[in-house]
């Protein structure tokens, strides 16, 4: 294994002091010109870097909430004040995918456009993905920020980055072949939605040269049953990563493979719990992102639900580590008979089916009763009846729910090409739903 550099070895005593360092360095740079968290800060008694001395003091700053960042964007449009520099600092404009509300938009200065990036080159080098490498992304290169900033990673790096714009599913496959691409970004969701259209095509993606695929965007790579499928499908070697538009790309899976490394050298990072605010060993996961002064975030509430790992890597890193990455946004939890049914605890069971392949979520309220329904792509015919038995029996087993399992035709359900949207919850009114919307 490579040497690791320095900042991710740190003993915890080191860390810490190298953390605060960084933090009140960027408070300096942000209190006299950020109007966002100037209000915020002084607010809470804190004027210059050296108000925070320790943890604990750190522990005493406000949270910041998405829903804060969003209306503060709607009061000063289009970009907020959270601007520690005059807009003509800032080289990049992106925004967030807007599946829960306004899409947040974001900059970056020149600086912090390095720093994302150096973060994806880290994403990179733990999946031993280095300059000889050649790396595809099947992505639409947007306004959403997605792959940009691993595109950047790969630039550091000095690998060949290749574009998968513009392309239908069928196309890309092609292109991963004819450019003999060594490792392929993307969700999880289109790494299996590509093999099933390769094999459609009949090109064998085990047979190409792509030897490591990472992925982000939804849990899926830190679950065992749909890593393993990725990793067949593909022949490849499957390594978790996760990020967020507003906060950078924190999160990374080492070779190890024993859950998601945070990024400790780039960010600080807490999980408590959602209800009491309390540190904990589950729950919401916090962070302070420590080189992006242009527009940064100061313990953020991400919304993702995770699980720290116990005990050292055996890479030697001395980040600390998620179970399972992540599992779930705290807001896709679902609330069935008194029981927190995370869609990923689904897709842990489901996927342990090597007949099933789609598979789509349903949560409905027949009188005073709710009933999860999990519609799955599998075999019709005799051997129907097994496959959806075998599937209920198990999610009831590791749920502890009864959940009625349905079979339907293979290729029914919807494919997607970016974050899987499996998930219906017909007790919500859903704008996009008019029949949830009147009833
Ligand atoms: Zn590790």
């Amino acid at each position: 294994m490579n040497t690791l550099p320095p900042s991710e070895t740190l003993e915890a005593a080191a860390r810490s002091s190298e953390q605060l360092h960084r933090l009140r360095a960027m408070l300096d740079a942000i209190l006299p010109a950020n109007a966002f968290y100037q209000r915020k800060l002084t607010a809470a008694g804190v004027t210059q870097g050296r108000d925070i001395a320790t943890f604990d003091d750190y522990a005493q700053l406000p949270f910041t909430s998405k829903r804060e960042l969003s209306e503060n964007q709607a009061a000063t449009p289009p970009y907020g004040t959270n601007l520690t520099f005059p807009t003509a600092r800032y080289v990049r404009m992106h925004q967030t995918s807007g599946t829960t509300g306004r899409p947040l938009r974001w900059l970056d200065t020149e600086e912090s456009w390095t720093w994302f990036g150096a973060s994806w080159a880290e994403v990179f080098r733990a999946a031993g993905v280095g300059a000889n490498d050649s790396i595809f992304f099947p992505f639409s290169f947007g306004p959403f920020i997605g792959f940009w900033t691993a595109y950047e990673g790969a630039r550091q790096l000095g690998a060949m980055a290749l574009p998968g714009g513009a392309m239908s599913s069928e196309q890309r496959v092609r292109a991963i072949v004819d450019h003999q691409a060594t490792v392929v970004v993307s969700t999880p969701t289109y790494a299996l939605r590509l093999a099933e259209v390769a094999d459609r095509i009949g090109v064998d993606l085990a047979a190409s040269d792509v030897r490591v695929t990472i992925h982000a965007g939804e849990p899926g790579a830190g679950i065992p049953g749909t890593k393993r499928r990725i990793e067949e499908a593909w022949g490849a070697t499957c390594f978790d990563h996760a990020g967020a538009t507003e906060v950078g790309a924190w999160g990374f899976e080492c070779g190890a493979h024993a859950g998601m490394h945070l990024n400790e050298a780039e960010f600080i990072c807490e999980v408590i719990d959602p209800d009491t605010d309390e540190p904990a060993e589950e729950g919401e996961l916090v962070l302070t992102n420590l080189g992006r002064v242009g527009m940064p975030v100061i313990r953020y509430r991400t919304g993702d639900h995770v699980r720290l790992a116990a005990g050292p890597c055996e890479c030697g890193r001395t980040f600390r580590r998620l179970a399972g990455g992540v599992i779930g946004r705290i807001d896709d939890a679902l609330l069935v008979r008194g029981v927190v049914v995370f869609p990923s605890a689904v897709e842990s069971i489901v996927r342990l089916f090597p007949d099933v392949g789609e598979f789509a979520i349903h949560v409905r309220r027949t009188g005073e009763l709710d009933q999860l329904t999990v519609q799955v792509e599998a075999p019709m015919g005799p051997r129907d009846g097994p496959t959806t038995d075998a599937v209920a029996d198990a999610l009831r087993e590791a749920l502890g729910l009864r959940v009625a399992v349905e079979a339907v035709a293979a290729g029914t359900l919807p494919r997607f090409d970016l974050k899987a949207r499996r998930v219906t919850d017909h007790r919500r009114p859903n704008p996009d739903r008019i029949e949830d919307a009147v009833t």
